[in-house]
């Protein structure tokens, strides 16, 4: 198993990646992109014969979101802000002056009401204020999401894609729904040649008082993640997760059942990045000798 830096140095040398300066930002190639869209097309695929609607929101969210969430509280180092000129911090001409003096301009800035979007599914749920069909609702969606988690890890980007179902209604049907996902995910992923291992998880919570976060997340099984091996046939990456938030979304943006209790709500989500480099550590980067049966459902 190739380590992260050979990993790294893999990818660019055999034309999947364009480097940048930035740790985890990178450009993908054709080469790259052909693989992760060959899985994105497969969970799109069991997401329509499952009826899920299928919705497109762009990299970017409400700052309210952000906050009516409790985003701040739970993962402040992790949110990428948006922020442009405006003349009432600054005249142009200083602002000018201090870029081309390599200074920082930040002082001129003034915050947008919109942030990078930190997860797919987080656009979604204000749009479903309202009551709900009696069966609920499932959705299908991919993004571009941002972390501020720069990182020598390949495997650890600050801008990824996530592709997420998400399903909407009452509190047995979402969970079932939640532990039916981790079964097909385990699935689909031990078929493309993937040695799966799976777990229940916590989120990175921030500060002291997300160690209890974390540990009431484990103790109610809010998380699960499938893992493979990336980097490390010891340390694994996950690839997939699959949590269940209660009523959090339901009550904060006022969604409801038919009966009017708040509806409960999960999130399945493939690191799409992730899964691609987990096919490329496990196969080699020649993909024409990848098993047939494995190019044939990415469609390679
Ligand atoms: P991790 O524990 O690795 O930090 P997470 O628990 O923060 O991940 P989720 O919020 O559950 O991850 O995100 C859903 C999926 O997105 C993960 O299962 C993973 O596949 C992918 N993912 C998360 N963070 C990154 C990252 N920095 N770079 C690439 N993919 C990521
Ligand atoms: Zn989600």
């Amino acid at each position: 198993m190739l380590t992260r830096k050979e990993l790294t140095d893999a990818l660019i040398a055999h034309g999947f990646w364009l480097p940048s300066n930035v740790p985890g930002v990178w450009g993908r190639t054709e080469r790259f992109e052909v693989i992760l869209e060959g899985f994105d097309s497969i969970v799109s695929d069991i997401a329509r014969k499952a009826g899920a609607e299928r919705v497109s929101f762009p990299p970017v969210i409400e700052r309210e979101v952000i906050r009516n969430t409790g985003y701040m509280e739970s993962f402040p180092e992790l949110c990428g802000s948006i922020h442009s000129y405006r003349e009432e911090r600054g005249s142009h001409p200083d602002l000018i002056r201090q870029v081309e003096a390599g200074n920082d301009w930040t002082e001129f800035l003034e915050p947008m009401p919109v942030t990078l979007c930190p997860a797919a599914c987080y656009p979604l749920y204000p749009t479903l204020s309202g009551s709900l069909p009696e069966s609920g609702r499932e959705i299908d969606l991919t993004s571009y999401v941002f972390r501020a988690e720069p990182s020598d890890d390949p495997a650890r980007l600050q801008s990824f894609r996530m592709h997420e179902n998400v399903r909407i209604g009452k509190p047995d049907a979402v969970k079932r729904w939640r532990d039916d996902w981790v079964e097909r995910a385990r699935d689909l992923l031990l078929s493309l040649g993937l040695e799966t291992d799976l777990a229940v998880a916590a989120d990175p919570f921030f500060g002291r008082g997300g160690k209890l976060l974390a540990a009431n997340q484990i103790a109610e099984k809010l998380k699960i993640e499938i893992s493979v091996p990336i980097t490390s046939a010891e340390e694994l990456t996950a690839v997939a997760s699959f949590n269940y938030h209660g009523d959090k979304f339901g009550t904060t943006y006022g969604i409801a059942l038919p009966d009017g209790d708040p509806a409960h709500t999960a999130c399945i989500g493939f690191g799409l990045e992730r899964v691609t480099l987990a096919l490329i550590a496990t196969h080699g980067t020649d993909v024409r000798i990848w098993p047939a049966q494995v190019r044939e459902q990415l469609s390679l």
